[in-house]
C-alpha cells in the first residue's frame, strides 16, 4: 500500500468505524458462534499473494463481526465495561501512525512528559494525594503485579531482585472477593498461593478489618513476614469497598505496604459525592483505577499512582550500556516504572478523551450511568418476584429471581434466565455468587447506553421471569 492507497482506504475505513459504531445495536450483543466455527472460515496458509485492501474489509464483514461480542453495544451489561469513545479511538490511530517506541524520555520526550501530565489531570480530577506520581500500565493486573514486586522488594532490602528467595515467608493479604489478578500476581512474584490470605467479608461483602488485623498477629507469631495488604474500592463481584481508612491504619501500624485496587470504581471518584470512600488513600502505598473500563479510553489503559517513586524505581530499574542517556535522573524514564522494556504511546489517548469530554462531560456521563443504575435497582426493589442481593454502590445492579424458598431451584431460574437473556441477542449480562446464590449482575457503565436501554433489559428480563 502506498500514501495515496493509505489515503482512500484510510476514508473507507473511518467511515466503516462510523457505520459500525452507529448501527451497533443490530448486532447480537454477545457473539452466538460455536467454537471453531470462526476458525473453519480461515484458510489454514497465508497468502502467497498480496490481496486487495477491499477483500481485507469484507472478510472483517463476514468472517469477523460474527464472532465478536460487541463490548460497545450500549446493552452490554457484562462484567465491567470496557469502553471507548470517539476521541480514543481517533487518538488510537495517530498513536499506530507515530508508532513511538516510548521505554525512555529521550526515544520521544512529548509522550513521557505528556504522560506525566495526563496523570497529574487524574490526580486533579478524582481527589488523590497531590504529592504522588503516576505512570500508565497495560492492565491492571500488571498494576498490581509491580505494586507485589515492589512491596516484596522493599520489605526484603530489594534483595529478592538480586539473590532470589531464601525461605522469606512473606504474606499477602485481601479479601476474599478480591480480583482474580491478585492471585495470579502471587503466585507471578514467586510468593506461592499458600502465602496469600484471603480475609473474609461482611454481609456487603467488604473486608472485616478486624480479621485482617488477627490475620497478621498471628503470622507475626509464627515469625511469617507481613509483605502486602491490598485493598479493593469496587470488587469485580458486587462492587464491595473495602475500608479503605480502617485498612490503611492496620498497614501502618504493622508497616506492611498497602495496594488500592479500584480499577472500575476510580473512575466514579471524579464524583465528589463518592470520595468518602477514598478517605485514608493518603495513607496507602499505591492506587490503580482503570481509564479503559469506565473513562472511555479504549483498551488498555491502567492509570497507576505510586506515594514512593523511588521503591517502584529501584524494583525495576535497568540500566544497560545502551540505554545509557545524558538526560537520566532528570525526567521520567518510564522503562523503570513497571514490567516492559517497550511501551505504547497511551498517554495521548486518555489526553484526548479529557480534553473532548472535559473534565465537567466525563463526571456527567459517570452520574448518568449511576443514575441507571439506582432506576433498576428501584425496580427490582418493588417487583415481588425480585430482590436485591447486596446494596448498589455504583453502576451496578446485583440481584436475583426469587419464586421458591429452595435455593437451588432459584438458582437454577437465575442461570435459565441469563442464558436466555443472552441468546435472544439484546443483552449481555453475567452473574456471580453471593452466598451460595446464583445472583445476576447487570452494570449499566456504556459509553452511549441511554436509559430505554435499560428499560428493554428489564422488560425482557421480567418477560423470562415470567
Ligand atoms: C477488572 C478488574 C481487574 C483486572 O483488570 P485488567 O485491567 O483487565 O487487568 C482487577 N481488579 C478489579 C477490581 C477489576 O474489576
Amino acid at each position: 500500500m502506498n500514501a495515496e492507497e493509505f489515503r482512500k482506504h484510510g476514508h473507507q475505513v473511518i467511515d466503516w468505524v462510523a457505520d459500525y459504531l452507529e448501527n451497533i445495536e443490530q448486532y447480537p450483543v454477545k457473539s452466538q458462534v460455536n467454537p471453531g466455527d470462526i476458525a473453519a472460515a480461515l484458510p489454514m496458509l497465508p497468502p502467497e499473494q498480496g490481496e486487495p485492501f477491499e477483500q481485507l474489509l469484507s472478510d472483517v464483514e463476514e468472517k469477523i463481526l460474527p464472532g465478536i461480542t460487541h463490548w460497545q453495544h450500549p446493552n452490554f451489561h457484562a462484567y465491567f465495561n470496557a469502553n471507548g469513545s470517539y476521541a480514543s479511538i481517533l487518538a488510537e490511530l495517530i498513536t499506530a501512525a507515530i508508532g513511538a517506541q516510548c521505554m525512555i524520555w529521550e526515544t520521544s520526550p512529548a509522550a513521557a512528559e505528556l504522560e506525566e501530565r495526563v496523570m497529574e489531570w487524574l490526580i486533579n480530577m478524582s481527589g488523590l494525594p497531590q504529592n504522588w506520581d503516576g505512570v500508565i500500565q497495560d492492565t491492571a493486573s500488571t498494576g498490581t503485579l509491580v505494586s507485589i514486586l515492589t512491596a516484596r522488594e522493599k520489605i526484603t532490602h530489594f534483595n529478592i531482585n538480586n539473590r532470589g528467595f531464601s525461605n522469606e515467608k512473606l504474606r499477602i493479604y485481601c479479601s476474599a472477593q478480591t480480583h482474580s489478578s491478585i492471585d495470579k500476581s502471587v503466585k507471578i512474584a514467586g510468593i506461592g498461593l499458600d502465602n496469600l490470605v484471603k480475609i473474609p467479608v461482611d454481609d456487603q461483602m467488604a473486608l472485616l478489618p478486624h480479621l485482617l488485623e488477627e490475620a497478621i498477629k498471628s503470622d507475626l507469631a509464627l515469625g511469617k513476614i507481613p509483605c502486602c495488604i491490598i485493598t479493593t474500592l469496587g470488587t469485580t463481584g458486587t462492587t464491595a469497598m473495602d475500608p479503605l481508612e480502617a485498612i490503611a491504619d492496620i498497614a501502618i501500624k504493622y508497616n506492611v505496604w498497602h495496594h488500592v485496587d479500584a480499577a472500575y470504581a476510580g473512575a466514579a471518584f471524579v464524583l465528589p459525592k463518592y470520595r468518602h470512600f477514598l478517605k485514608g488513600i493518603e495513607k496507602a502505598d499505591t492506587y490503580l483505577f482503570n481509564p479503559h473500563k469506565w473513562m472511555f479510553t479504549n483498551f488498555d489503559c491502567t492509570a497507576y499512582f505510586v506515594k514512593d517513586k523511588e521503591a517502584l524505581i529501584q524494583t525495576f530499574e535497568i540500566l544497560p550500556e545502551y540505554l545509557k542517556t545524558n538526560t537520566r535522573g532528570k525526567v521520567n524514564d518510564y522503562r523503570d516504572w513497571g514490567i516492559p522494556l517497550g511501551r505504547r504511546f497511551r498517554a495521548l489517548k486518555l489526553w484526548f478523551v479529557i480534553r473532548e469530554y472535559g473534565a465537567s462531560g466525563i463526571r456527567i456521563k459517570i452520574k448518568e450511568h449511576i443514575a441507571l443504575a439506582a432506576w433498576l435497582e428501584q425496580r427490582v426493589i418493588h417487583h415481588p418476584d425480585f430482590e436485591m442481593v447486596v446494596d448498589r454502590v455504583l453502576s451496578l445492579v446485583v440481584f436475583r429471581c426469587v419464586k421458591y424458598a429452595d435455593l437451588e431451584k432459584n438458582n437454577a431460574l437465575n442461570a435459565h434466565i441469563l442464558t436466555a437473556v443472552n441468546a435472544s441477542g439484546k443483552a449481555y449480562i453475567t452473574h456471580t455468587k453471593v452466598n451460595h446464590q446464583y445472583v445476576l449482575r447487570v452494570v449499566t457503565g456504556q459509553t452511549h447506553i441511554q436509559k430505554h436501554h435499560v428499560e428493554k433489559l428489564w422488560e425482557l428480563i421480567q418477560q423470562i421471569a415470567q
